[in-house]
């Protein structure tokens, strides 16, 4: 998944987090992230973006530039970018180079890439953010615009990632693997590792924020997403086995959330709506008539104040191997603390993969 809590993770943002907070009563959330807008001038299958207003009432570039103030005086000091297609909002640069001069934030980008020119590259040569980050969607032109829907796409996306690898820009490349496209997710890995950028995956498919389920038909199955992790896990026996002991030692627990969500991150969409989460859309904060203080503190507490079922989740043995979260649930079950019997079968199968700890064993196929 790509919500900002499993990105401070993967970013090792989260060992700051913890010392930057150390003492803290009322933590920051230091790492937020920013739709600039759902526009967006590609039509991914599995898109949870894409659904009927989406794209109404979205911030004025000033209203926009108030509400990162307000990120900032809340105490983000990572914020990512997305949406939507970033580049698709004409104030882009104004909008970055607000948050990253003024505000002197640290900025990562999510773009599909098909709309970088020379004149973007030049300006984050000049103003370069930490990292920019790519999504693949097919590693040939029939697979890539089966997944976008639009004609000539793959030649601008690889055009976008060319000039952005020559002028050695912070690039990291990453796929969704899908029904789509998971016959070409090898070659996708081959070809980031040979462009010497760093490559990540995600396999979470979840209903449209709208709960349309119709992302759910590029879902792979139980069996093929462990198999796509365990191409992945070739290449990284040391973390595997580092992920097998930390799930196998994973304390039970009535918490329904065990992210950091609302808590270390939050999340803004289009119309300035704040949510503690990109995927958790309910009772939104309005933070175009609102600050980040000790009122928006309260509404998190609130949302993060539920308990587990006494049964589901909180007696699973696999709740350790599992990855599901109560934002998914939320979308796909219409409760946060209900199972999703889609990661109920994808944990058995990963944890006939994974074995027990003590001995250990994966065969690499
Ligand atoms: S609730 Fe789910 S989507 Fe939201 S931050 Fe936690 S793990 Fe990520
Ligand atoms: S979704 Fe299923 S496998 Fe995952 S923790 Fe809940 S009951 Fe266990």
């Amino acid at each position: 998944m790509s919500c900002a809590d499993c990105i401070a993770h993967s970013g090792g943002l989260l060992r700051l987090y913890e010392k930057m907070q150390m003492g803290q009563e009322t933590p920051l959330p230091l790492c937020g992230s920013f739709e600039l807008t759902l526009r967006c001038n590609v039509r991914c299958k599995h898109c949870y973006i894409l659904y009927p207003g989406a794209t109404d009432n979205e911030m004025s570039t000033e209203e926009a530039k108030a509400v990162l103030k307000k990120l900032a005086d809340g105490g983000v000091i990572f914020l990512l970018m997305t949406g939507g297609e970033v580049l698709a909002r004409p104030d882009f640069k104004e909008l970055y180079l607000y948050a990253k001069r003024e505000l002197g934030m640290i900025l990562t980008i999510f773009t599909n890439a098909t709309l970088v020119d020379e004149d973007m590259v030049d300006f984050w040569k000049k103003y370069p953010p930490r990292k920019i980050e790519v999504t693949i969607y097919g590693h040939t032109e029939e697979t890539y615009e089966n997944v976008t829907g639009v004609k000539g796409s793959f030649k601008r996306f690889r055009n976008g990632c060319q000039l952005m690898l020559d002028a050695g820009l912070p690039l990291a490349l990453k796929t969704i693997a899908i029904k789509s496209n998971v016959h070409e997710f090898k070659d996708i890995r081959q070809w980031v590792l040979e462009q010497g950028a760093t490559f990540r995956y995600d396999i979470d498919v979840h209903p449209k924020i709208d709960h349309n389920t119709d992302p759910l038909e590029e879902r792979l199955s139980p069996q093929e997403y462990v198999e796509v992790e365990l191409i992945d896990l070739e290449a990284n026996l040391g973390q595997y086995n580092t992920y097998v002991t930390n799930a196998y030692n994973h304390s039970s627990g009535d918490n329904l959330f065990v992210c950091g969500s609302g808590v270390r991150t939050c999340h803004v969409d289009p119309q300035g709506r704040l949510h503690p989460c990109m995927i958790w859309r309910e009772n939104p904060y309005d933070l175009r008539n609102q600050v980040l203080d000790d009122d928006w503190r309260d509404h998190r507490t609130a949302i993060r104040s539920k308990k587990t079922e006494a049964v589901g989740c909180n007696t699973c043995s696999n709740r350790g191997v599992c990855g599901r979260c109560p934002a998914q649930s939320l979308l796909e079950m219409g409760d946060p603390t209900l199972p999703i019997p889609y990661h109920c079968e994808t944990s058995q199968e990963r944890r006939k993969l994974m074995g027990e700890p003590a001995g250990l064993s994966i065969e690499i196929v």
